[in-house]
């Protein structure tokens, strides 16, 4: 197993890296190095330009205007994206749906809503969780029946992450209440404006609109938006959550949150003396590192093993448990260093202001940002849900 980077491998590098500087709008950049949420508009700003670049679809194959980049590059481009504080790419319909309609979809699915992905013309959301099916999805309730050459669809997602924004949900649906839970469910493309259709926000901890219910009353869905076969949507769906979880470590996430609370812990005086001086803090600061470091080293060896055609078993779940303990562990220090300037909800340091928020710089979002990223242990698998598949295969007769 070789760690280090090929000399083509760095050249990458100092491409996106080039290109990242050049394009990458000051005014983004900084709005995510400090925690604000962003807009719809500064998010479509982001793709457009990575679109632009030919840049957007990283995992796509080229037949369908993707990179087509192997593991080692996506994640050079992951890499360098957080250093600069790139904007996320947002993943619903570039990283999630496009791979199932490349797959499964039909070659009508796959000419009319690839292309308006990539161009920006659909924003997707995700319409999997429901009141009472989330790690236990199969049990989903919402109804599709099928009434000539139209579904009528009745129901209710939840947690429906930026679907405020969406004109598009891709959503599963039970087709089938007779058989066995996975047997009867469809995977069905549902245009948000069709009548019957409402969305309710539900804001978090943090104060953000960010996750939705949608609600679902006599909705009709033309049959051609069905992928695939009636039925057989739990493939489907199944195979989207192998691309949910593509850069679970969240490696450079980390990077920059930790350097962000070393430059925190710098400014703030504990007893006369920087706050990075206290043994306490001191402390926890360095296993935080050696820990990151460890998970780092874990994260490329994985990837070296993906380049080489390895599919990562359950060292994603390994390494989704780990990557958000760190990010946690790292927005608790920073609400630590922050001290007194944590206590306030700062709508300014959360949603961008003219007003200076009060307090050093780099404080005003930490307390927001804690709580918000307690969902990182939930959505995408909940950990306890990956200690389980860590303890089956790794413990017990295999998954
Ligand atoms: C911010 C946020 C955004 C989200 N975005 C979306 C989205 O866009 N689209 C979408 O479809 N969904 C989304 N989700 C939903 C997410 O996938 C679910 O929250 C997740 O699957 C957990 O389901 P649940 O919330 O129903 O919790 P439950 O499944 O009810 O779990 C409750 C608790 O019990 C534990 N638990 C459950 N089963 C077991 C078990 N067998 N063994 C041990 N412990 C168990 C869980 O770990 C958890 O701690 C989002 C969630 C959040 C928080």
């Amino acid at each position: 197993m070789d760690l280090s980077f090929s000399a083509e491998e760095q050249a990458f590098r100092a491409e996106v890296r080039g290109f990242l500087a050049d394009k990458l709008p000051p005014e983004l950049a900084q709005a995510v190095r400090d925690g604000r949420g962003l807009s719809k508009d500064n998010y479509e700003r982001w793709h457009a330009l990575l679109n632009e670049q030919g840049w957007l679809a990283p995992n796509w194959p080229t037949e369908f205007g993707g990179c087509e980049w192997n593991a080692v590059q996506r994640h050079i481009f992951e890499d360098e994206c957080c250093r600069a504080h790139a904007p996320r790419i947002v993943p619903f319909g570039l990283s999630m749906l496009a791979p199932v309609l490349q797959k499964f979809g039909s070659k009508q699915q796959q000419d009319h809503y690839l292309p308006r992905i990539l161009s920006g013309q659909d924003w997707w959301c995700q319409g999997y969780s429901e009141p009472g099916a989330g790690s236990d999805l199969a049990s989903l309730k919402t109804k599709a029946v099928r009434d000539g050459d139209t579904y009528v669809v009745n129901g209710q997602k939840t947690w429906t992450t930026l679907g405020q924004y969406a004109n598009w949900i891709f959503c599963l649906v039970r087709t089938d209440p007779t058989v066995k839970q996975q047997a009867g469910i469809s995977f069905l493309l549902i245009d948000m404006d069709t009548p019957g259709i409402e969305v309710r926000p539900i804001i978090l901890l943090d104060g953000t609109h960010e996750v939705n219910e949608v609600w679902f009353t006599d909705v009709r869905v033309p049959a051609e938006n069905l992928v695939g076969e009636e039925n057989k949507g739990w493939t489907y769906a199944k195979y989207l959550l192998t691309h949910e979880r593509t850069n679970i470590a969240g490696v450079g996430f980390s990077q920059a949150g930790l350097a962000a609370v070393k430059r925190l812990a710098r400014g703030q005086m504990h007893r006369g003396r920087p706050l990075i001086e206290n043994p306490h803090f001191a402390a926890r600061v360095a296993r935080l590192e050696i820990d990151l470091m460890a998970m780092s080293t874990t994260n490329l060896r994985i990837i070296s093993g993906a380049a080489k055609g390895q599919a990562p078993g359950v060292e994603s779940s390994m390494l989704k448990v780990k990557g958000t303990q760190i990010r946690q562990e790292i927005n608790d220090l920073a609400r630590r260093a922050a001290g007194v300037y944590a206590m306030p909800f700062a709508s300014e340091g959360v949603e961008g202001s003219n007003e200076a928020p009060i307090g050093p710089e780099g404080t005003a979002h930490v307390a927001a940002q804690y709580f918000n990223n307690r969902k990182l242990s939930i959505f995408g698998g909940s950990n306890e849900i990956q200690r389980n598949i860590i303890a089956k295969v790794k413990l017990g007769g295999g998954a």
